[in-house]
């Protein structure tokens, strides 16, 4: 693969190729891949990024591994879509807030594109991976559909019959919870990440952890991951499974919120712990089914992703395509006056 000026992708082509690059940058991986005229998947790359300010070359090195494990040259490539754990404006190719990434008012998307030489489309990773899972729904899509991701943090999105096909990005994560007290990242106190994302319930255990000297984890109390916490849980931790179902109860009430506000037709919930059996999930449904108005109980259902990781990279590539289609607006493409970040 040739390198271009800034070490990690070439410059000067034109974007006119048949497939389509997909990354997925979350909070904690970044993942990327190869999409075919056909739809396909045709290369995968996930790793953790370890990203600090600054450092948003990570996309073009995921990309060009996805390319160069597909024997596909940038000439080939029409775009690039890029789904970001974060606030974005999509039509300016614009990062308004990744908190988790460190990346605030940056403009992303035509910085990459002069340095890749192609279109590059900036997308909510939430939004992207909602795409993809609504279009494997068993009966459909359906409309209005709500879904909720938690992971690192709570992201969540709304698709409605809207005429760019774009879900509604909701900035979840920072309602309000009752009896919230803890400094959010963004500033106010009492947020629904502080208590109801991944981070909140490894911090929670940790904390209870730490203090119980007979607990089997308690010697690597501060370095447990949210993956020890929900594989404690299975074995039966009453520590862990009571921070998970803590998480789980107020990420339902915020779900019950969301359901009565937009009255969906389908409530999807992907994650980590969102499988069959998790606590989490147990707590959030009975927490959500508690506060979800009568009438609405019926008329909805809760659906578990299907997609998984993958919806992150097809569904922001599929959101590329219709963001570049549109007639009109501003356009994200190569700004050649940009000069190159360190
Ligand atoms: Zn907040």
């Amino acid at each position: 693969m040739p390198v271009g000026q800034d070490g990690h992708g070439t410059v000067g082509q034109d974007g006119h190729g048949t497939v389509w690059v997909g990354v997925d940058v979350g909070g904690t991986n970044v993942r990327a891949g190869v999409v075919g005229e056909e739809g396909h998947l045709r290369s995968w790359v996930s790793y953790r990024h370890g990203m600090s300010p600054g450092q948003f070359h990570v996309v073009s090195e995921a990309a060009g591994q996805a390319l160069e494990m597909a024997h596909v040259a940038w000439a080939d490539v029409a775009a690039v879509g890029v789904g970001i754990a974060g606030l974005v404006d999509s039509k300016a190719g614009f990062v308004i807030d990744a908190g988790n990434l460190g990346w605030h008012d940056l403009a992303l998307g035509p910085e990459l594109s002069t340095r890749l030489g192609v279109p590059v489309v900036i997308e909510n990773d939430v939004c992207a991976s909602a795409v993809a899972e609504l279009a494997a729904l068993p009966g459909g899509p359906v409309s209005p559909w709500l879904y909720l991701s938690v992971g690192t943090g709570v992201g969540a999105c709304v698709v409605l019959d809207t005429a760019d096909g774009h879900p509604l990005c909701l900035n979840v994560g920072h309602l309000p919870v009752p009896g919230g007290s803890r400094l959010c990242p963004c500033g106010k106190y009492g947020c629904l990440e502080t208590v109801a994302s991944g981070t909140a319930f490894t911090r929670a255990a940790r904390a209870r952890i730490a203090a119980d000297p007979d607990h089997v984890l308690h010697a690597r109390a501060a370095t447990i991951t949210g993956q020890d916490v929900v594989d404690s849980a299975l074995r039966g931790d009453a520590i862990s499974l009571e921070a998970l179902a803590g998480a789980g109860e107020a990420c339902g009430g915020a779900v019950a919120n969301l359901v009565n506000m937009f009255i969906p037709a389908g409530v999807g919930l992907s994650g980590g712990m969102m499988g069959p059996g998790s606590p989490y999930l147990a707590a959030l449904l009975e927490a959500a089914r508690r506060d979800i108005t009568e009438w609405m109980q019926a008329r909805f259902e809760f659906q578990c992703a299907r997609v998984g990781e993958k919806g992150g990279v097809t569904g922001v590539v599929e959101l590329a395509k219709r963001r570049l289609a549109e007639p009109a607006g501003p356009r994200p493409g190569p700004s050649p006056g940009s000069p190159p970040r360190p």
